[in-house]
């Protein structure tokens, strides 16, 4: 029996963050097939389950209602063994991770990914800012401890395997805290 009343979680939760087109959604599905964890990509279940105040018709995006968000998603987390892809990460609770993944890439090949995808105008240099500043590695470093959270660069299809099998690795490796 678990100790204390907690209940054993059946595996580690992963935050992967990053700015829009850094490869949060083609990691996390990649590792979420080799670890058997469950990927939540937070825009899909935002759209899916109305978890917004309406579309941002300047930012062209929905407005995310952060707590109706935390709130779907607490039961998941506390049973553990999730993998969490949002371009934000300063409104979950900081106890919800075992480690934070921060995806990085070149803002050249950044800018080419991202026109592809058809951004242009201020939504294409908002996020190749907030590539630069490394705003989403601030933020994680800000909201969780400095030994979960992990940088990793994601400008190849190489790096990308590369981080699968190092994640896939830890969390073969992870045991739940008694
Ligand atoms: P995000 O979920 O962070 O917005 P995606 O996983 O949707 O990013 O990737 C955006 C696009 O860039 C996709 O077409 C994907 O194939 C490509 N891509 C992402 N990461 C890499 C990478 N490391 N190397 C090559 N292409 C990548
Ligand atoms: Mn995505």
């Amino acid at each position: 029996m678990a100790q204390n009343g907690s209940v054993r979680k059946r595996g580690p939760n992963i935050l992967v963050t990053g700015t829009p087109g850094t490869g949060k959604t083609t990691t996390s599905s990649a590792l979420a097939e080799a670890t058997q964890l469950r990927h939540i990509i937070i825009g899909d279940l935002v759209k899916e389950k109305n978890l917004h105040d309406g579309w941002d018709d300047e930012l062209d995006c929905y407005i995310i209602n952060e707590d109706l968000v935390c709130d779907e998603l607490e039961d998941l987390m506390e049973e553990g063994g999730n993998i969490v892809d949002y371009h934000g990460c300063d409104f979950f609770p900081e106890r919800w991770f075992d480690r934070v993944v921060v995806l990085q890439t070149d803002n050249t090949v950044l800018y080419d990914r991202l026109s592809r995808r058809g951004y242009t105008g201020s939504k294409l240099s908002n996020n190749i800012e907030c590539e630069i500043f490394q705003v989403l590695l601030q933020e994680a470093k800000e909201s969780y401890p400095e030994d979960i959270v992990v940088a990793l660069k994601s400008d190849t299809i190489e790096d990308i395997s590369r981080n699968v099998a190092s994640l896939t690795d830890w969390v073969g490796s992870w045991h739940p805290a008694s």
